[in-house]
């Protein structure tokens, strides 16, 4: 057997991920990203995108099959209306909390850096606003009037609430659909197998999905915003490593870096599609195959958590506030930032998980607190970057809320969560 074959999947794909962001950096800081030129036109948006998108869009294409058998068979396993009505108020309130706590947090460090002070930055005029949907049209279109519309869509609440429904009816029915109940417990295994199928390719679709975001990253910008940047990161980083593992001992006793351990592969695949819902079906496996989280509860958490949870965006979210505005000298005093916090949480319920989302949600809160929207287009050219952080701290806030709500119900199994070879990739 050769050397490479005995590497984990997971070595691999941090090879591929090194590597692409060493030779994105390269092609960046040799000038061959230059618009129209040969390596800028058939490797950069040949070659890396073809390859990075073939991944993107087979992932998206598990998502919508993967999430309606796991959760199916999940709410079949349960059997019990009043198990899943309580799985369903934990995480929601679980997931707002974080969100809360995420962005509180955010505008305090930022507020404390004086980020922005005295800046004098040309604004990028090429952003233009688009509206995040009202509030009551996300209430409506929970419940769907299509279903099979819906899934086409790929809307996760609207798939979500079919599925449950159809499971209740199922449990509901009783021995007459034990076919029906193993039916989908095959089907969902097979799902599973699809995504090990997919993941086969993941190192190199890994390697071209980052060496294209690094090629294209403003370099010169990053030293113009650094003080937006670093903070930022500084903000994502503490919510990470203090604030959600806090939370994660605190609601559930379990070890913080067996967590840490076990997340990053999950995190890896967030970082390099910046879409916590294309990373619906690693962050899945990893939770139930390597924490030891049951399918009945992973399989509602993760997606709904993809959907209505993203800490990190609503961390960018204050603090470009806080240096937005202080760069136009806006003070926005108590009930400014108040009402950031409110509309960041309530933003975030209803939007998506994919690319670039949370500038959208940003302009409905900038609106709403009456600064400036074109301001949106100072941290444009860096938001990519961001983008990628933010997604991987999104989806570790699934993570931990999935976990703390299954130990809490009895369906984490403690030896797989602390068991160091367990899972997925490790094989
Ligand atoms: N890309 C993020 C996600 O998918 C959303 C955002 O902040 O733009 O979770």
């Amino acid at each position: 057997m050769s050397a490479t074959k005995k590497l984990s999947l997971t070595s691999k794909v941090l090879i591929g991920m090194g590597l692409g962001i060493a030779i994105g950096l390269l092609i960046n800081m040799t000038g061959l990203n230059v618009k129209g030129g040969f390596v800028n036109t058939y490797v950069v948006d040949g070659l890396f995108y073809v390859m990075g998108k073939l991944f993107i869009n087979a992932l998206k294409m598990l998502v919508v099959p993967l999430v309606f058998f796991s959760l199916l068979s999940g709410v079949c396993g349960i059997g019990n209306l009043k198990i899943l009505g309580r799985v369903g108020t934990k995480s929601f309130a679980l997931y707002i909390l974080t969100t809360a706590i995420a962005i509180a947090v955010a505008i305090i460090i930022a507020t404390s850096a004086h980020i922005g002070l005295g800046m004098n930055l040309a604004a990028d005029t090429s952003f233009t606003t688009q509206t995040a949907p009202p509030l009551t049209e996300v209430l409506i279109g929970i419940i769907p009037t299509n279903p099979l519309a819906a899934m086409a869509q790929g809307q996760m609440l609207p798939l979500i609430f079919f599925t449950i429904l159809l499971g209740v009816s199922i449990v509901m029915v009783g021995t007459k659909a034990k076919g029906i109940v193993a039916g989908i417990e095959v089907a969902n295994e097979i799902m599973m197998k699809m995504v090990t199928l997919v993941m086969v390719v993941a190192p190199y679709a890994v390697f071209a999905l980052i060496a294209k975001s690094m090629a294209e990253l403003g370099l010169d910008l990053l030293g113009q915003l650094a003080g937006y940047v670093i903070v930022l990161v500084s903000a994502l980083l503490v919510h990470l490593f203090f604030t959600l593992m806090i939370i994660l001992k605190t609601f559930s006793g379990l070890s913080p870096r067996e967590f840490m351990r076990k997340i990053r592969e999950a995190q890896i695949f967030a970082f390099s599609t910046a879409s916590s819902n294309a990373t619906i079906p690693v962050t899945l496996r990893v939770i139930t195959e390597k924490m030891g989280v049951d399918n009945s509860v992973a399989s509602f958490t993760v997606p709904f958590g993809a959907t209505i949870n993203m800490d990190g965006t609503a961390i960018m979210q204050g603090v470009a506030t806080v240096f937005i505005a202080n760069i136009y000298g806006i003070d926005l005093g108590i009930t400014g930032y108040l009402t950031v916090i409110m509309m960041s949480v309530l933003a975030s319920i209803g939007t998506a998980g994919v690319p670039g989302v949370g500038l959208i949600m940003l302009s409905m809160v900038f609106y709403q607190v009456g600064l400036p929207v074109e301001g949106i287009g100072l941290i444009l050219g860096v938001d990519r970057l961001m983008d990628m952080i933010r997604t991987a701290v999104n989806i570790s806030g699934d993570a931990v809320v999935s976990a703390i709500v299954a130990n809490s119900e009895q369906k984490l199994d403690q030896k797989t969560y602390n068991d160091p070879q367990a899972g997925l990739f490790t094989q």
